[in-house]
């Protein structure tokens, strides 16, 4: 309740002081969180409606929150800790919902669905239970240096869609920054692994502007789908009768509330189109396609990504203006969003290209989202020296998300 919060800034627009101005209301306020995933509530007869929809199957949650630690990803950091459900409900639960809704697809759904302890226990289950035999089972988010053949072998109608990975960053240097502890090798041999399962159509997914980014890391985007071409070209003959697609796609980073990067300046539009014309450049567009978003759209979420409640004036306006359905691109119109800043007296870089002090008061500073303010200032100097952190599966890297009293910052370490 914004209401029950006094702000005051400072003279350069930052926060001075962010205080209750009602006796009910708490300094911070602590987020609740589910902790017992597998008593927990789930949709067993969701609605099936007469068209067909994007997610036109059964969903099956297998646990909330990441243990990996992106740096990059608040969903990694909010959801902590990570809460499994237990695999004799999920196995009940994918019987009874197929029988009361009728699809013939499951569709496997978590942050990092690979990491889920009994992934290959329920994939054979899902596979060969006889009150499933009709239906096809998908793995949608993978890690690449998990993949393992007999898990994707698994899953039936394989060749009909592309194998997606997200190694995030083409360099080495640059992913031990945002830490995803992902090596090239790893990659390389993924790929490798997915062509000779009989896949000949890999999306690769990256980010541009991350921290400390220089054009030796942008080229090794384009470099990383070349050496990919080449593995390719390393199958046996009679291996590669398909044509090789390799779509590399690029977002533009936003740094986000919550992660350690959430000090950090966002790169201009203009240096990201710098960034995304180099990659065009330097690919060999004979068997790969580049694919890059637009820079406009993600200016405006990097201002809305961080922004405070000054904004509001500037929603209003723009929306006053005719704005609607921005997230899709033909109604997307930046000169809007450019007349409602300027009518509003607020300059969008503040709140996007600026880079705050870590001592800095930040408007979301009143979320205590269980993991501390403190580890995310480590971890931003961790990336800062392009060191890794360890995952919550092989350590504890004590963030905070213990004060829930349960899931993995409870059980067993590798
Ligand atoms: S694997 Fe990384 S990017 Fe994906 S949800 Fe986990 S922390 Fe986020
Ligand atoms: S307290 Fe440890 S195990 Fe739990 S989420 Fe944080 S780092 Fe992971």
């Amino acid at each position: 309740m914004p209401a029950f919060y006094e702000v005051s800034y400072n003279e350069d627009g930052t926060i001075e002081s962010f205080l209750p101005n009602n006796p009910n209301a708490r300094p911070q306020v602590k987020k609740v969180i589910m902790m017992d995933m597998t008593g927990s509530r789930y949709p067993m007869k969701p609605i099936v409606p007469y068209i067909q929809t994007v997610h036109d199957r059964v969903v099956l949650e297998l646990f909330r929150g990441c243990a990996r630690g992106c740096r990059f990803c608040q969903a990694g950091i909010i959801y902590r800790p990570v809460r499994e459900k237990d695999l004799e409900a999920l196995k009940a639960q994918a019987i009874e919902i197929v029988k009361n809704t009728g699809h013939d697809e499951i569709s496997l759904i978590s942050l990092s669905s690979s990491d889920y302890s009994h992934l290959n226990a329920l994939a054979s289950y899902l596979t060969s239970a006889p009150e499933l035999a009709h239906v096809n089972l998908s793995l949608p988010s993978l890690r690449i240096d998990d993949f393992s053949i007999e898990l994707m072998s698994k899953v039936q109608d394989v060749r009909k869609s592309s194998l997606t990975f997200a190694p995030e960053a083409g360099s080495q240097r640059m992913r031990d920054v945002i830490n995803k502890n992902i090596s090239e090798e790893d990659i390389l041999k993924g790929a490798y692994e997915a062509f000779m399962g009989g896949w000949n159509r890999v999306k690769m997914y990256f980010m541009l502007g991350l921290p400390t980014e220089t054009e030796e890391d942008v080229l090794a985007i384009a470099k990383l789908g070349q050496d990919i071409v080449n593995k390719w070209f390393t199958m046996p003959g009679d291996m590669r009768k398909q044509r090789l697609q390799i779509v590399l796609s690029t977002s533009f980073f936003i740094p986000k509330p919550f992660t350690p990067f959430q000090w950090m300046g966002q790169a201009s539009s203009d240096a990201f189109l710098e960034k995304s014309k180099l990659i065009n450049r330097n690919i060999n567009k004979k068997n790969i396609k580049y694919n890059s978003h637009d820079a406009d759209t993600s200016r405006i979420e990097g201002v809305l990504a961080r922004g405070d409640r000054k904004l509001n004036k500037v929603i209003l306006k723009v929306y006053q203006k005719g704005a609607r359905y921005d997230a899709w691109s033909e109604h997307f119109d930046v000169a809007l969003w450019n007349d409602a800043f300027a009518e509003s007296g607020i300059d969008s870089a503040f709140y996007n290209e600026r880079t705050r002090e870590l001592e800095e008061i930040l408007p979301w500073d009143f979320i205590d989202v269980g993991v501390k303010k403190s580890f995310l200032h480590d971890e931003f100097l961790l990336a800062s020296q392009g060191e890794t952190t360890v995952n919550c599966m092989e350590g504890c890297t004590n963030c905070g998300a213990m004060c829930f009293e349960g899931g993995i910052c409870y059980a067993r370490k590798a």
